[in-house]
C-alpha cells in the first residue's frame, strides 16, 4: 500500500484573477519530491490545534515545509528587527503537529521553517537572524557519522542550497543536531528515536541527486 504522506500547508493570500484570496498552499517541489520517492502526498490545511490528531490519523508519515519566521514569543524572545512578522495561526497548528508526530513516533522529515518550528516545538529556542546563509548561496554541510540523518543521505559531508536567515539555538527536547556547517550553525537535527530528521536546506529542490532523493526515500520508507 501507498505511504500517505501529510504536507503541512502554507496558510497565506495568493493572488488570483479575482484579487487575492486566502489558500493553503503547497510548493509544488515538495509534493514531486515525496511523489517521486513513492509516497502519496496528503495536504494538510492549518487547522486549529485540536484538530491534529484526526490529521494524523489520515497519514502514515509527516513532511513540514519551509516558510515565513516562527513567532520568538514561542520560545520566550522579543522580536528582532530582522525577524519577519508572525503567522499565529500556523505556529500554533504545526507546534500542535510535530508534537503529536513525535509523540506517536511518526516518522517525520522538516525541511527549513519546518526545522525551525520543530525546534521551537520541542523547547528549543532559534538566533533570530544570522548572515550568509541567505540569497544565492551553496555551502557544505559535515554530517555526523553514524547519525539517522547519515544513513538517510548515504554521505557524511553534501552541498546543500541555504535560503535562510534563522537557525537553531538551544536545542529542543529529544533533539541531537546531526549537521553543520564550517561557521557552526546547525544545519540538521534529528530525534534520539531517529525518527524525524530536520535540516535548514531545501532538499525538495535537489531531487536529482541522490543524497537530497535520499531525504524523501527516508520518509516514505
Ligand atoms: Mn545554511
Amino acid at each position: 500500500m501507498t505511504v500517505r504522506v501529510g504536507i503541512a500547508c502554507n496558510s497565506r493570500e495568493v493572488s488570483t484573477a479575482r484579487g487575492n484570496v486566502s489558500a493553503e498552499t503547497v510548493a509544488r517541489a515538495y509534493v514531486d519530491a515525496t511523489r517521486r520517492a513513492g509516497g502519496l502526498p496528503l495536504l494538510l490545511p492549518v487547522l486549529d490545534p485540536d484538530d491534529v490528531g484526526p490529521l494524523l490519523d489520515a497519514v502514515a508519515r509527516l513532511l513540514v515545509i519551509g516558510g515565513g519566521d516562527v513567532d520568538p514569543r514561542l520560545y520566550g524572545a522579543e522580536r528582532v528587527a530582522e525577524c519577519g512578522p508572525p503567522d499565529h495561526a500556523r505556529d500554533a497548528f504545526e507546534v500542535a503537529l510535530v508534537r503529536a508526530a513525535v509523540g506517536r513516533e511518526v516518522r517525520t522529515l522538516a525541511i527549513c521553517r519546518g526545522m525551525q518550528v520543530t525546534n521551537v516545538a520541542l523547547g528549543g529556542t532559534l538566533r533570530q537572524h544570522v548572515e550568509g546563509h541567505s540569497g544565492d548561496v551553496r555551502h557544505r554541510v559535515t554530517v555526523e557519522a553514524g547519525s539517522a540523518l547519515s544513513g538517510a543521505l548515504g554521505a557524511t559531508a553534501l552541498d546543500v542550497n541555504s535560503q535562510h536567515h534563522q537557525a537553531v539555538d538551544r536545542l529542543g527536547d529529544r533533539l541531537r543536531p546531526a549537521g553543520w556547517t564550517d561557521d557552526g550553525t546547525i544545519e540538521a537535527v534529528e530525534s534520539s528515536d531517529g525518527r524525524l530528521l530536520a535540516v535548514q536546506w531545501h532538499p525538495e529542490l535537489f531531487v536529482t541527486e541522490p543524497e537530497h532523493a535520499g531525504l524523501f526515500r527516508w520518509l516514505v520508507g
